[in-house]
């Protein structure tokens, strides 16, 4: 029941939370907070938002590091996504998680052997904190080069401020600015040594939200891996109707959902980890391997959750169907 509360209320990153079926318990609440707040109640306070999330979901959590295929390996806390691509020519970090825990990415990083000093390149999936909250520090230790699609370029560069929904709450919402290197659009690849990912641009979410395609060799075979992106609206957000969160949103997430139900990966990882099940696939990849991270209908799934969880919304705010429970 709790995880389902917290799935109405935190749509967008609690996402399959329910799926998972993982028990939830009164000690997940941050402290002085005594029950799951509404949506609405999210919705007016960001920082009840950023707090519940961080607690319930453990952000802030460290985790064991583990190979999910390749050279592909989770350095992320409990809670948030970070991958590593260890390459011959240097190391990829994909998201960064909170600006907080920019100390448990390196030393996941370091627990496998490499050294943070090695990133020579840095991508995200979209400039909110909770992915984008240490790409300066990481790119401050690296010199590395961070490439961002074109429309999350100013919110990335100014921490958050010009973000369409937390820009006028920055203080709370946003995370040190970094610079970007390399502009990218819709489709544009970025390589380093033999890894090649793609980045498409699938908006809603934030405007730059970046899903990225990769295609990974492990024992002589090869897996398409994708990191979907975009397609989940949070609290506040207003997706349909005369008064949307920007002009077009509401085409933007359609769109989304409809380019990542084209995409047929092997393997597909997300940058909240319950929306994957890191601990269960993590536990029987001790056995299995890369098997256990194969998991085209959990994909499946994991999108059509998102559309219908959208569509509901929509024909909330237009008045279509009443409030459910
Ligand atoms: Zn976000």
């Amino acid at each position: 029941m709790l995880q389902r509360l917290i799935r109405l209320a935190l749509p967008a990153i609690a996402g399959v939370l329910v799926a998972t079926g993982e028990a939830s318990r009164a000690q997940d609440l941050p402290p002085g907070i005594d029950h799951i707040p509404t949506k609405e109640e999210f919705a007016k306070d960001n920082n009840l938002f950023l707090t519940f999330a961080r607690k319930a979901l453990k952000w802030d959590e460290p985790a064991e590091p583990v190979k999910i295929v390749g050279p592909l390996y989770f350095v992320g806390t409990e809670g948030l996504g970070s991958w590593l691509f260890a390459t011959s020519d240097g190391l990829i970090l994909l998201n960064t998680a909170m600006p907080q825990t920019a100390d448990l990415i390196e030393q996941s990083i370091r627990a496998l052997g490499y050294d943070p000093k090695d990133v020579k390149l840095i991508v995200n999936g979209h400039a909110h904190s909770d992915h984008a909250g240490a790409i300066a520090w990481f790119k401050e230790q690296s010199g590395a080069q961070l490439a961002v699609m074109e429309p999350d370029v100013a919110p990335m560069e100014d921490g958050g401020k010009t973000d369409f929904h937390y820009g006028a709450d920055w203080k709370i919402m946003g995370f040190p600015p970094a610079k970007v290197d390399r502009v990218l659009r819709d489709g544009d690849t970025v390589r380093l040594g033999e890894v090649i990912l793609t980045g498409y641009n699938t908006p809603g979410h934030t405007r730059g939200s970046t899903t990225w395609v990769t295609h990974l060799v492990d024992d002589g075979k090869a897996y398409t891996v994708v990191f979907p992106d975009g397609a989940g609206f949070n609290p506040g957000y207003r997706i349909a109707g005369d008064s949307p969160s920007y002009p077009g949103v509401t085409e933007d997430f359609r769109r989304t959902h409809h380019r990542l139900e084209m995409l047929k990966p092997d393997i597909w990882l997300g940058h909240h980890n319950e929306y994957y099940d890191l601990p269960g696939k993590r536990e029987r990849a001790k056995t299995e391997g890369v098997n256990a991270w194969v998991d085209p209908e959990g994909y499946r799934r994991f999108i059509a959750h998102y559309k219908r969880d959208f569509e509901d919304e929509v024909d909330l705010e237009l008045g279509v169907t009443p409030p459910k429970e």
